[in-house]
């Protein structure tokens, strides 16, 4: 059997998603941190779309200014 963990777990990484809104039917699309031109599929009406990427630098300081996750938790549940 499975028991609860004792502790509230803490987060041990993290990623950031950007938000795209679809030239067709303009409902945002989420997407983690994506580093290079892509086409991405609409989730809602199904069309794909070309996006620009993000800053790979940009996303790693921000992710190190949260230590990768553990940092960005409540110093109350510390
Ligand atoms: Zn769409």
């Amino acid at each position: 059997m499975n028991r609860p963990p004792a502790k509230p777990v803490k987060p041990s990484g993290m990623e950031l998603v950007f938000f795209y809104v679809c030239p067709y039917c303009r409902r945002q699309i989420p997407v983690p941190s994506p580093l290079l031109p892509a086409m991405i599929t609409c989730n809602v009406c199904g069309r794909d779309f070309p996006i620009v990427p993000v800053d790979q630098y940009t996303a790693h300081f921000i992710r190190l200014m949260m230590g990768d996750g553990p940092a960005a938790v409540d110093p109350d549940y510390l």
